[in-house]
């Protein structure tokens, strides 16, 4: 009789490299059934869905990047001690621990490369990020990083009661944030250089979880981002910018400005501003001299998911609104 080509340990571990994203403390109750209450902080007085991803506050109108996950564990005065660990196999990107300059307190950014794509996780309101570790040290997914606490610089301060820690996935933008900053908003302060969250656009990590335990291996991040819903579709008469670099993977392949050259790129938004596809155009195939061209938008979606204000109506035409203009010039700078 054949014996197996590969061990029982074994498959656990190549089924745990297809789930590279585990959840960030010891809090599971997210896989049990009615589990939310148990897993989620809502804000003050509101129900747990405020401490969800997405147009969760303030009536859809106020955006929410991260999970709000609850403390399991407790010191003597009440303090969270839950460590926080990381949520795949990456390095540490940047730490910040001077809190007053954040509303995230204290927080930790690690960098993830998974299935081609860079993804960067964020841990904020920590009371420590452990000591000694640095810039650059490599991290293996579960691996204690920091522990939990309930730092902010916001005038309302996180009680006791509901402490957690804020948990994101995240696409990074542009690494020449830090100088489209200070050229755009000259005079204020950036504190964090491309660690600013404006330059981290966050991908809901409850639905990567969720799709990750019930899909196992076939789960794929790739088909995740490819299957935003699209908020709007723009065209940019830019070649050659960070993001198309850094996320091939969502880039069509476009014969016609293979062979006559890349002119600019049709672009698909998701509510959130994550450009998750990509088409490259032919000098041809642009219509208008606009550096920034506002093809479509599905009503649908801005109906639902509205907090970001990327697009607005303004009779019955839709332009790019304020902030719309503000990420491309960002995301292309
Ligand atoms: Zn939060």
């Amino acid at each position: 009789m054949d014996r197996p080509l590969v061990c029982g340990a074994c498959l656990l571990a190549l089924a745990a490299q297809a789930q590279p994203f585990q959840l960030p403390t010891a809090n599971h109750a997210l896989f049990e059934k009615g589990g939310e209450e148990r897993f989620f902080v809502g804000t003050a007085g509101k129900p747990w869905v405020t401490g969800t991803f997405g147009c969760v506050r303030s009536g859809g109108w106020q955006m929410h990047e991260g999970l709000d996950i609850r403390c399991l564990q407790r010191g003597r005065q009440g303090e969270p001690t839950d460590p926080v660990l990381a949520t795949a196999d990456g390095a540490v990107a940047y730490i910040s621990t001077r809190p007053s300059l954040s509303n995230y307190g204290n927080y930790l950014v690690l960098r993830h490369e998974v299935a081609g794509l860079e993804i960067y996780s964020l841990y904020a309101h920590l009371h420590e990020v452990r000591p000694g570790l640095k810039v650059g040290q490599a991290v293996k997914a579960g691996e204690p990083v920091a522990v939990m606490g309930r730092t902010a610089n916001t005038r309302e301060s996180i009680s006791k009661d509901r402490a957690y820690v804020h948990f994101e996935l995240n696409l990074l933008v542009n690494d020449r944030f830090a100088s489209w900053y200070n050229k755009t908003f000259a005079g204020q302060r950036n504190d964090h250089g491309e660690w600013n969250g404006q330059n981290l656009l966050g991908i809901d990590p409850r639905l990567i979880l969720l799709g990750q335990h019930e899909e196992g291996a076939r789960f794929s991040l790739l088909r995740f981002l490819q299957n935003q819903t699209e908020l709007c579709r723009v065209l940019v008469r830019k070649t050659d910018f960070p993001w198309v670099k850094r996320y091939v993977p969502l880039v069509r392949p476009s014969p016609r400005a293979q062979r006559e050259g890349i002119a600019g790129y049709e672009i698909a938004l998701n509510f959130n501003g994550v450009a998750f596809e990509l088409i490259p155009r032919a000098a041809a195939e642009i219509k208008g001299k606009a550096k920034f061209q506002l093809l479509s938008v599905n009503e649908a979606e801005y109906h639902k998911n509205p907090a970001r204000r990327l697009v607005v109506k303004r009779g019955n035409r839709w332009e790019l609104a304020r902030h719309g203009l503000n990420l491309l010039e960002m995301l292309t700078y």
